[in-house]
């Protein structure tokens, strides 16, 4: 795994949320070999996409919100979108990430 790998996906949908998630914090990230798996019969656990984040100064801060988003309570509730700037928020977090207004309800 490259230092610049910031996340293995399971699949495609996944990585695409990673990705959403750490641009929303201002990073630059990067999904990888989405599309390698069409026309294939199985996905080899190598060929999974991957979320990557070239810049050096951002690795740190991208590898701390997977860790989050990773370790965050799965059953928390369903993702939602915030009232105030329709950003798509994942279930596991209490407020929106861009503009900090906390989830309706
Ligand atoms: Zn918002």
């Amino acid at each position: 795994m490259a230092e610049s790998d910031i996340y293995l996906a399971s699949d495609a949908v996944n990585a695409e949320i990673v990705k959403d998630m750490l641009r929303a914090h201002g990073i630059d990230a990067h999904v990888e070999q989405k599309n390698t798996w069409m026309g294939a019969a199985s996905l080899p656990a190598n060929m999974a996409p991957r979320v990557r984040v070239t810049d050096p100064a951002q690795q740190q801060r991208a590898r701390e919100l997977v860790s989050a988003f990773e370790q965050g309570p799965v059953d928390h509730g369903s993702a939602w979108t915030c009232a105030e700037c329709g950003e798509f928020i994942l279930g596991q977090f209490d407020r929106c990430w861009y503009c900090d207004t906390p989830r309706p309800g």
